[in-house]
């Protein structure tokens, strides 16, 4: 794990507080460290209930004083339009950093980075379009309802897409008109500081959009606690997500949380093989198994189990591992060094527990991967759902493989999970997909595609995946309040004391 020391002569990070570059309250730092060669890069600001505090005073202060809560949505659309323009013009070295913290594939940061301008755009576009009603109420009242932002949210999001994933948080919050703490993970928290001088320069009010680092236990609960915060929107593992969920009970504060995964990718035999192999290889493989939606668990009927193990085996052996700066490269390091220690413990428990190795089970022997946190993509065969590999979540590039025999059984495994975030389907028969469709329990359900998201389209989870639903319309309603106004349309108030 990252040590929590600071030292040498790297570079000092600064946070953000009410657009002032600011050092932390306590004055310590710790390093942040490039998976490719785990080595420290950078010095992060060790931030504390001291910094929380300042923080959230200021993004009150934004949300309550000056420029910010007398502008009119369309200004603060066309300050949104600015600010993803910036990122667009800066997609390039923000994808570095992002690389540099995480180990993901430049290319694909590249790509990644280069869409995110788009929940910008779209969240711009709907600020003056959210409407209230006018309600036919059976009193003597004109009555309406009126959409209103919640306050200060604070958005905490873990270390696989730093900047995507805080992207889906803030650019609803700030449409709706609300203010923002950011705490990035204690893993790749550069690109949140970078980006975060793009918000000034885009024109937003100081204190509108405020960064905090450092670790969960000594930021986060402080922020989580705060009493001036009002809504809370978590993205990281279903543990964190439940202790911050009674914690913001405790003052009955808005959540709304992104959790884990152990999704099903369902390969029936009537379905178009190779596009089945591709769709699960980039399910579980791609990002070196490091995303929520990951396809873990590849449920796959018996009658083809053999020939598409080893078809997948065939395909995903072909993946060139190294440098993930390298055009070439296809996978990457994993992203950390507590998260590398998980992907071993998890191959040895799915050993102990009986579970075949197909493919990978090591460290890959190549070269340039000697010093970095990488490890080969591994398929398990010989799996039951029951075993730990089957129903924890690994978060990296481990997949098991569970055969069925018809539909109903592929239902009964794909369902017999604590999560439910997303399942796929591969198959030619369409009255099959549709059942399907409405047998899982899972959030997002693709169908001959999989890993597909996008900022128009509704993504959360089912049981302890999570509460409420990112992007789309219905993530701005996330960071909405209606208040119901009546106005009297009667000439004379009744007696109180003269009931009927
Ligand atoms: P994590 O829960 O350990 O940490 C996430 C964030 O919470 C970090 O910023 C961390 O510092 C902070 N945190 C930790 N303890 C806290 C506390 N007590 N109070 C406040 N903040 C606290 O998760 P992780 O290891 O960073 O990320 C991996 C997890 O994220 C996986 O479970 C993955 O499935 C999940 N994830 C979910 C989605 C989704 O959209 N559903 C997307 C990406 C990742």
């Amino acid at each position: 794990m990252g040590s929590r020391q600071s030292g040498g002569s790297l570079e000092k990070l600064s946070m953000s507080i009410d657009g002032i570059p600011s050092a932390p309250a306590a004055g310590e730092y710790f390093e942040t460290f490039d998976p490719f060669t785990a080595q420290p890069w950078a010095l992060v600001p060790r931030g504390t209930a001291e910094d929380a505090e300042h923080a959230v005073q200021a993004a009150h202060r934004a949300f309550t004083e000056g420029e910010w809560p007398r502008l009119h949505p369309t200004q603060r659309g066309q300050l949104m339009h600015r600010l993803g323009k910036l990122i667009e013009d800066n997609a390039e070295t923000l994808a570095e950093l992002e690389v540099r913290d995480n180990g993901r594939l430049l290319a694909e940061m590249i790509h990644q980075i280069g869409y995110v301008p788009n929940w910008f755009y779209y969240y711009a576009g709907l600020a003056d379009k959210i409407e209230g009603a006018f309600i036919p109420c059976d009193k003597p009242a004109f009555n309406f309802t009126k959409p209103e932002p919640l306050g200060v949210c604070v958005c905490i999001v873990p270390w696989n897409a730093p900047l995507l994933l805080m992207t889906l948080k803030i650019a609803p919050a700030l449409a709706a008109g609300n203010t923002v703490v950011l705490k990035p993970s204690e893993h790749t928290s550069a690109t949140a500081l970078k980006v975060v001088e793009l918000f000034e320069a885009a024109g937003f009010p100081p204190g509108v959009m405020n960064v905090v680092t450092g670790f969960g236990q000594e930021i986060g609960e402080p922020l989580v606690a705060h009493p001036l915060v009002r809504h809370i929107g978590f993205t990281g593992s279903t543990e964190t997500g439940a202790r911050i969920y009674s914690q913001a009970a405790s003052d009955i504060k808005r959540v709304s949380l992104e959790l884990g995964g152990k999704s099903p990718n369902i390969v029936f035999a009537d379905c178009d093989l190779n596009n089945a192999v591709k769709g699960v290889v980039g399910g579980i493989f791609g990002a070196t198994g490091q995303t929520c939606i990951a396809g873990s668990r590849l449920l796959v009927q018996n009658s083809i189990h053999d020939e598409f193990v080893d078809r997948l085996a065939r395909f995903t052996s072909q993946a060139r591992i190294g440098d993930p700066r390298k055009p070439e490269i296809q996978i990457g390091p994993i992203a950390n060094r507590m998260q590398y220690d998980k992907v071993l413990d998890y191959v040895e428990v799915a050993k102990k527990e009986g579970a075949d190795v197909a493919l990978g089970g090591k460290r890959p022997d190549i070269d340039e991967c000697r010093d970095g946190w990488f490890y080969e993509p591994t398929i398990f065969t010989g799996v039951d759902n029951a075993m730990r590999i089957a129903q924890e979540e690994v978060f990296g590039p481990v997949l098991s493989v569970i055969p069925f025999d018809d539909e109903d059984e592929a239902i009964r495994i794909a369902n017999d999970t604590r999560f439910g975030l997303a399942a796929g389907v591969w198959t030619a028969d369409m009255r099959r997909a549709l059942v399907m469709t409405e047998k899982l329990d899972a959030g997002t359900v693709w169908i001959n595609t999989y890993r597909d998201v996008s900022y128009t389209t509704p993504f959360g989870g089912y049981k302890q995946s999570g509460i409420g639903r990112e992007n789309g319309v219905e993530g701005i309603k996330e960071y909405l309040q209606t208040k119901a106004i009546w106005l009297s349309t009667a000439t004379e108030i009744e007696n109180p004391f003269v009931i009927g």
